[in-house]
């Protein structure tokens, strides 16, 4: 399934740093795919991917999907921003809880704040030189 994609007309603001490992999180995501890894000796997923389990040490990991879809678990809005977000202020982060129970960090779209709890969709941000992920209130 492919993840809802909003495009944005510039370049990503501090761009992610690709190792040979993650360019397949990021081509799976400017396919609208979320993907991560999950470890086959206990069966736990990881976020972000690893090429071993934090849980268990093993490096027998595989790549998986995830469905984007998790609620809302902590937001906040950021005014004094890192230089390279500064154009971007005032803007909101937060903790999402997947429906996969992993919890992950992200930039949340919402012009209102969000309700706690509350369901969020995970949205490919389609910049002009490469992808980034956030997470919308539903
Ligand atoms: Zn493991």
């Amino acid at each position: 399934m492919r993840l809802p994609s909003i495009a944005i007309d510039q370049m990503r603001a501090y761009p992610p740093r690709m190792t040979e490992f993650t360019q397949r999180f990021w081509s799976d995501l400017a396919l609208g795919r979320l993907t991560t890894t999950r470890c086959d000796a206990c069966g736990k997923l990881t976020f972000p991917p690893k090429p071993f389990c934090p849980h268990c040490w093993s490096r027998a990991v595989q790549w998986t999907d995830l469905a984007g879809r998790g609620t809302l678990y902590s937001q906040t809005v950021i005014h004094a921003a890192p230089a390279a977000f500064a154009h971007e202020v005032p803007y909101r982060v937060g903790i999402v809880d997947l429906d996969e129970q992993v919890r992950i960090a992200t930039r949340i779209l919402a012009d209102r704040e969000p309700r706690l709890g509350g369901a969020v969709q995970i949205v490919t941000l389609s910049y002009r030189d490469g992808p980034l992920f956030a997470a919308q209130p539903v």
